[in-house]
C-alpha cells in the first residue's frame, strides 16, 4: 500500500450531492480536502436519480399534453407516435450538460485532490484506496444509498430494472410493472404509460404514497388510474417466472392469486444505506444494515473524527437533504460548529402531475405530539390561475398551531406543487406566520395565490386586524 503525503483536513467519501458538496465548501474555506469515488461523479442524483427520472418525466409531461390538445382549442398532431430513442437521448444530453458543473477538472480546479476507487477503512484515521493509502483529520462518509430488492421467487432470474438499469433502456418496452408505490414507482409508472408502455403497478399499502396525508395519496392514485396505468393496491408480487420471452407474474391480493405477462419488470421499493463494503468496524463507526450510520444531531459518528451526510445516515432520502446534511458537517467538522440536523426545515416533492409536495408536519405527527392543528385548506379548482391552465387537480393545505398563525407545515397538490411549498418552506424558516402571507401580493393570476388565499382564510378566523399589504410604501 503506497502513502500519500500529509493527512487532508477533511476527507470524503462518495461524490454524490453530499460529497461534492461538503468538498466544495470545505475547499473554498481553504481545507485541504480528498475526495474518493468508485464510479461517477454526481452520485445517484446525476446519474440514476433525479436528473434522468426528471427529464424523461418532462417528455412524458408533453405526450400527455399532446394528446389533451383538443381540450385547450388546439387540433392533436394528426400522428404522435413516441420517439423514445429520442426521448432518452435528450435525457443523456441533459445529464451531459449538467455533469460539467461537476467535472474532473472543475474539481481540480478548486483544489480537490480526486481518487478515483473504492475506499475502505484501514484504521480510525485512515483509509485505502485501492492500494493507496490517505490519512485524514477528519473525514465524511457519503456514500449514499442502494436499491432494497423485493424477495420475489423466480425475479432474479427473470431480470428487472432497478433505478440503476431503467434510464439506460432506449427500446420502449410494451408492457412494465412496476413494483413500489412511493415516489419513484408512481413517478416512473405514470411516465412510461404516458409513453405507451402498458404499465401495472402493484403496492403492498391500501394507498400510494404512504408517507403523504391520504387525500393527496388518492389524487395521486386517481390521476395514474387517468393514465391508463392498471392499479393494485394491498397487493403483493408473490413469483415470477420467464414464459416465451416474457415474464409471468403472479399477484396476490385479498385471498387470490391471479396472474399476468410483462416485458419488463421495475422494482422501487425502497433504498438502503450503502455502508457495505467500507470496513467500518476497522475505523469504530456504528452503523445499522437498514438505518445506515449512527450519527447525533450534529452528524458526528462513533468516531469523533468521522461524520456521515446524506442517504448513508438520514431517514429522508433526497437531494436536498444531503446537500444541506453536507453543509452542516464542514461547519462541526471543521469549525467546531454545534449545527444540528434537526433544526432543518426541508420541503420535498414527487413530481407526477399533479406533484405532491410536502413541508414540516403532517397532522398525523402533530397529534402523536399532542399538538393543537387548525388546517387551512384552498382547492385548485377555486384558484383562477388553476383553472386557466387546466390544471385544477390539487390544493393548498397548510397547517397552524390552533389559535395562533405559526405554520407547523404544509401539503400541496397541483402541477407546480414543487415550486409552490418553497414559498410555504421560506415562511417557516424566516418564522413567519401564515396571517402575515395574506398581506403579500402576489401577481396575478399565479397558482401561487392558492397559499394567499389559505392565508386570508387564516386572518379571517384570527381577531386582530388584517395583516397590511407589503410592499405599499414603495422606495422613492
Ligand atoms: C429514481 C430516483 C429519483 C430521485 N428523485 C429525487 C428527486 O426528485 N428529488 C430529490 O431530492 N431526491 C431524489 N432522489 C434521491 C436522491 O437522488 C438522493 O437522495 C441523493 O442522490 C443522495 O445523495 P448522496 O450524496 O447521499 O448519495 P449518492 O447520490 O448515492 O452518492 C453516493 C456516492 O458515493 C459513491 N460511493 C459509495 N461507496 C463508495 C466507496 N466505498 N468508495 C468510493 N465511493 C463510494 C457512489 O458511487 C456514489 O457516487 C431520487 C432517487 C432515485 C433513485
Amino acid at each position: 500500500m503506497t502513502a500519500r503525503g500529509h493527512p487532508c483536513d477533511l476527507l470524503v467519501i462518495g461524490a454524490g450531492p453530499a460529497g461534492l458538496t461538503a468538498a466544495r465548501a470545505a475547499a473554498a474555506l481553504g481545507a485541504k480536502v480528498a475526495l474518493v469515488e468508485r464510479r461517477q461523479l454526481g452520485g445517484i442524483r446525476l446519474n440514476e436519480g433525479c436528473i434522468p427520472s426528471k427529464t424523461i418525466i418532462r417528455s412524458a409531461q408533453l405526450y400527455a399534453e399532446m394528446r389533451n390538445a383538443e381540450n385547450f382549442g388546439v387540433a392533436p398532431p394528426a400522428q404522435m407516435p413516441v420517439d423514445f430513442a429520442a426521448v432518452m437521448a435528450r435525457m443523456q444530453r441533459v445529464r451531459d450538460r449538467i455533469s460539467r458543473v461537476h467535472s474532473a477538472s472543475r474539481l481540480a480546479a478548486d483544489g480537490i485532490d480526486l481518487h478515483f476507487g473504492h475506499a475502505r477503512f484501514v484504521g480510525p484515521d485512515a483509509i485505502d484506496v485501492d492500494g493507496t493509502l490517505l490519512r485524514f483529520r477528519k473525514a465524511l462518509i457519503a456514500t449514499g444509498s442502494r436499491a432494497l430488492l423485493p424477495e420475489i421467487a423466480g425475479l432474479a432470474e427473470a431480470g428487472y430494472l432497478t433505478n440503476e438499469t431503467v434510464f439506460d433502456l432506449n427500446v420502449l418496452p410494451p408492457s412494465l410493472l412496476v413494483i413500489g408505490g412511493g415516489p419513484l414507482g408512481c413517478e416512473l409508472a405514470q411516465a412510461f404509460a404516458r409513453f405507451g408502455t402498458r404499465t401495472l403497478i402493484a403496492h403492498s399499502e391500501p394507498l400510494f404514497l404512504p408517507k403523504e396525508e391520504r387525500d393527496a395519496a388518492q389524487m395521486v392514485s386517481d390521476a395514474l388510474a387517468r393514465d391508463g396505468v392498471e392499479i393494485h393496491l394491498n397487493c403483493t408480487v408473490v413469483g415470477v417466472r420467464l414464459e416465451g420471452g416474457r415474464k409471468r407474474v403472479e399477484l396476490f391480493n385479498d385471498g387470490n392469486v391471479s396472474s399476468t405477462e410483462v416485458d419488463e419488470i421495475l422494482t422501487g421499493i425502497g433504498r438502503l444505506p450503502a455502508v457495505q463494503d467500507l470496513d467500518l468496524e476497522q475505523a469504530g463507526v456504528k452503523y445499522d444494515a437498514q438505518a445506515g450510520i449512527e450519527v447525533d444531531d450534529f452528524l458526528r459518528s462513533s468516531n469523533p473524527r468521522i461524520y456521515a451526510a446524506g442517504d448513508v445516515c438520514l431517514e429522508h432520502k433526497f437531494t436536498n437533504t444531503a446537500e444541506a446534511s453536507a453543509q452542516i458537517v464542514v461547519h462541526n467538522a471543521l469549525f467546531r460548529g454545534r449545527q444540528r440536523m434537526s433544526a432543518l426545515t426541508v420541503p420535498w416533492c414527487t413530481y407526477t402531475d399533479p406533484q405532491v409536495a410536502h413541508v414540516g408536519l403532517y397532522v398525523r405527527r402533530a397529534r402523536e405530539l399532542n399538538i393543537p392543528v387548525k388546517t387551512f385548506t384552498v382547492p385548485m379548482h377555486d384558484v383562477d390561475r388553476a383553472i386557466v391552465d387546466g390544471e385544477e387537480n390539487g390544493f393548498v393545505k397548510i397547517h397552524v398551531r390552533e389559535g395562533t398563525d405559526r405554520i407547523l407545515g404544509a401539503t400541496i397538490v397541483g402541477r407546480h406543487a414543487g415550486e409552490m411549498i418553497n414559498t410555504v418552506s421560506l415562511a417557516m424558516v424566516a418564522n413567519i406566520g401564515l396571517r402575515r402571507l395574506a398581506g403579500v401580493i402576489h401577481a396575478y393570476p399565479t397558482q401561487g395565490e392558492a397559499i394567499r388565499q389559505a392565508a386570508r382564510a387564516c386572518e379571517r378566523t384570527l381577531t386582530s386586524s388584517p395583516a397590511r399589504p407589503s410592499g405599499v410604501g414603495l422606495p422613492r
